[in-house]
């Protein structure tokens, strides 16, 4: 059989987009494959470069007889280089972009020359010598050397930007001046190591027999059959970075590289800190305070050997580094693991990869693990560890539900229920902290009942309804409408409404409540400007302030020793958001938020408020009880197929115009039902208007695919892009994204 492989000659973004087409040869056929190295004649001249193979076909895209030989492999075996272009293609097949979308992911963006290096024009005679010979040079009306010559005079070491763009020297002066040994360009690179200066310090403790049980498994599963996939559920402060640390040291040792993941909110001092008293210079810091030409030489410095272990958040895993050993995702639940720009990849699939491509292990960790990961580990993907006991001492905090609907029944009207305004005087008067938390996202506009607690659900999807402009409520999932509701449809009441609870509300509140509280809030609002987020945490630390009103950004990174109060608003904001996932996001965000508690010597208290006390997520989060709430969410997530039991699409179409976009979105779902009815093994959901509606001037709709697995939606994404292509007319602007949820 002929093949033929398409091959790309220079790696570089600019680049990638012109690749070439070579026959590969019956004696190459077993070797050529995606990420080899291979030697291919070029030009007219027909000269012999090297290139890397990106995909290899059987159908020839070229009239045949056109069509040169690959010459030789390169090198046997794939490079770094290689690895990256192997996981593009995974990438393309994974998340069904082009493979050109995917390597410009992976590969890292070259930057000039000149910013990752220093050059200084540098005087190679005595002053007097110089100041001779500028007198000579004037004389001539040589005035561009005698200008160059002066400069030098009066400071001996000039920057090259300096002579060229200020002083205006050309290359010919320039090549005279070295020429003649007036003086000499001087080029010192400039590695720039983005967290130097910090102290390293000693932590002396003997591992416990949890974490000693985890490595010793670890080591010797690798020993005896090879690397392995791990998944650590711990609570905070249960051990995992001191395990992760120790896993790192071993990698090390073995000759290998380390890629470890932390959410960009958790790059704090205190935790950089731990791995660079460990491993000093040889790790380095990937963070979005980076230049692109930091990043680059982070980069080169990785390829070139100079550092072993790189931190950072999901874009880290493409560190071209030669041997990875180990790589670890720390709180492999969060969100930002999860890219929102194009291939929209999810780190936790992309490490697993690598991790093959370099016979890596992969470790996990989280105190509330992602269904993802727990369900993999329920089905042996994952061997799962547990490290049940708090390190560091303070006790577990007592958490309380409070049913808001009793609340309204005896009268209170308050967003504060009795029992939390009890709690807040008493930590008033005993000068101990409060934080008071809003578990929400952005817009919610879920209408519930303040009775009986009944918040109005799509028949077909289990997702709240959502209140539109149009006064309907709508499901953002298949697209169902029905009227508002004036009624509770579960106890008759009329105390059906929207949920209007904002950070805002909740700061006037209670200093209406307690006048002389000193109150500090965070939100999106308060934290616009850089560094804010840090110097309101710096400043709540410092106890400045008695209670902290915020969103989720307060539960995440810092330690307050002395908040002893933690109250939750109103479970009922993220639950009800109109996701499948709204149950998983409630209990990590209540957990996270009740671990916040009782951090210090002092014992604390946590107070969920609720209209759905009764509600699993919130339960299992009161009781710390990671299990009940796992194998209830996986009950619903398997009834409605949803993921990670089934696979799911969303089809999002976007325009300026509102018919054109509505128009579109019901042709693409003609389209996907037309593949149905051919065989096509896919539920199609919707259309429906997006969760928000308009977004910068965008009218945006989504379709949903639900399948048992991915390849049928892969498929159908095929179907749909071709169907566009075919009958998209030149001026239309409306344009569809796809996303794996
Ligand atoms: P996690 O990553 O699960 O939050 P850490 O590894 O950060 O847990 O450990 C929490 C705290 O306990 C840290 O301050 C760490 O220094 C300390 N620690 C970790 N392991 C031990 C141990 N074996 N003995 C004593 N202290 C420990
Ligand atoms: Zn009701
Ligand atoms: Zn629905």
């Amino acid at each position: 059989m002929e093949l033929y492989a398409d091959i790309i000659v220079d790696i570089t973004h600019e680049k990638l987009d012109r690749t070439f087409q070579y026959r590969i040869p019956e004696s190459l056929q077993e070797e050529v494959r995606v990420g080899s190295m291979v030697v291919v004649p070029f030009g007219a001249a027909n000269k012999e470069i090297t290139g890397y193979c990106i995909g290899v076909t059987a159908l020839p895209s070229y009239d045949k007889a056109k069509i040169k030989d690959v010459i030789s492999l390169k090198e046997k075996g794939v490079t770094a280089q290689g690895k990256l272009i192997q996981l593009a293609d995974f990438m393309k097949n994974r998340y069904g972009v082009t493979v050109i979308q995917a390597l410009k992911t992976v590969l890292p963006v070259k930057q000039k020359v000149e910013e990752q290096e220093k050059k200084t024009v540098t005087a190679l005679l005595t002053q007097s010598e110089l100041s001779a010979l500028g007198e000579t040079l004037s004389q001539k009306h040589q005035t561009a050397r005698a200008r160059l010559v002066k400069a030098l005079t009066e400071k001996p070491e000039l920057p090259y930007e300096y002579v060229t763009k200020v002083l205006k020297i050309s290359s010919s002066t320039l090549k005279w001046m070295q020429e003649t040994g007036v003086a000499t360009v001087e080029i010192t690179p400039l590695f720039r190591n983005p967290v130097q200066g910090i102290s390293e310090e000693n932590e002396d403790y003997a591992l416990s027999r949890g974490q000693q049980y985890i490595i010793d498994e670890i080591t010797e599963h690798r020993k005896i059959s090879g690397p392995g996939k791990y998944l650590i559920h711990g609570i905070t402060g249960s051990g995992k970075t001191a395990v992760y640390v120790e896993l790192i040291e071993r990698t090390l040792k073995r000759g290998e590289q380390a890629i470890v993941l932390i959410p960009e909110i958790s790059l704090t001092y205190q935790t950089l800190r731990r791995f660079y008293t460990h491993f000093g210079a040889k790790v380095s810091v990937m963070n979005s305070t980076l230049s692109q030409g930091e990043k680059y030489d982070q980069m080169r410095r990785a390829q070139n050997g100079d550092i072993q272990v790189i931190i950072g958040p999901r874009s880290a895993l493409f560190t071209p580094f030669a041997r990875i050993g180990l790589i670890v995702i720390d709180e492999e639940h969060e969100n930002s693991y999860k890219s929102e720009l194009n291939p929209r990849y999810h780190a936790r699939e992309v490490a697993a990869e690598i991790a093959r491509l370099h016979g890596a292990d992969l470790v996990l960790g989280s105190a509330t693990p992602s269904m993802e990961a727990y369900y993999a580990a329920q089905h042996g993907e994952y061997r799962l560890f547990e490290l049940k006991e708090r390190l560091t001492g303070g006790s577990l905090p007592a958490t309380q539900i409070v049913d808001l609907r009793a609340e309204l029944k005896e009268g209170n009207r308050s967003i504060f229920s009795r029992l939390l305004q009890e709690k807040i005087a008493d930590r008033l008067q005993k000068k101990e902290q409060t934080l008071l938390f809003l578990n929400r996202r952005g817009y919610t506009g879920f209408i519930s009942c303040r009775s009986c607690g009944h918040v109005i659900t799509c028949p077909h999807c289990s997702v709240s309804l959502s209140l539109h402009r149009d006064g309907m409520l709508h499901c953002h999932y298949c697209g169902y409408t029905q009227p508002q509701v004036q009624r509770c449809p579960k106890c008759g009441s009329s105390h059906v409404l929207g949920f209007k609870a904002g950070t805002q509300q909740v700061e006037e509140k209670v200093k209406e409540l307690f006048p002389q509280a000193r109150v500090l809030r965070m939100d999106g609002d308060t934290t616009r400007r850089k560094n804010s987020h840090q110097a309101i945490l710096s400043s709540f630390e410092r106890q400045e302030a008695d209670i902290l009103v915020g969103t989720q950004m307060i539960v995440k990174g810092h330690d307050f020793p002395n908040v002893t109060l933690v109250g939750i608003i109103a479970a009922d904001l993220s639950l009800s958001e109109h996701d499948f996932r709204s149950g998983e996001r409630t209990f990590q965000l209540l957990t996270q938020a009740a671990g916040r508690a009782g951090r210090g010597v002092k014992p604390g208290d946590v107070i969920i408020q609720t209209y759905q006390p009764e509600h699993y997520s919130v339960r299992a989060a009161a009781a710390q009880d990671y299990q009940s709430f796992y194998t209830q969410e996986i009950a619903y997530r398997s009834l409605l197929q949803y993921p990670p039991v089934g696979c799911m699409m969303a089809i999002q179409i976007c325009g300026r115009e509102e018919k054109g976009t509505a128009d579109l979105a019901q042709s693409l779902t003609r389209q996907a039902h037309a593949a149905v009815r051919q065989g096509l093994r896919v539920q199609i959901l919707g259309p429906g208007e997006a969760g928000v509606y308009k977004l910068k001037d965008l009218y945006r709709h989504v379709i949903y695919a639900k399948a048992s697995d991915r390849q049928p939606l892969l498929l159908l994404k095929n179907i749909l892009e071709q169907y566009r292509a075919q009958t998209r007319p030149a001026n239309e602007k409306e344009y569809m994204q796809f996303d794996f949820l």
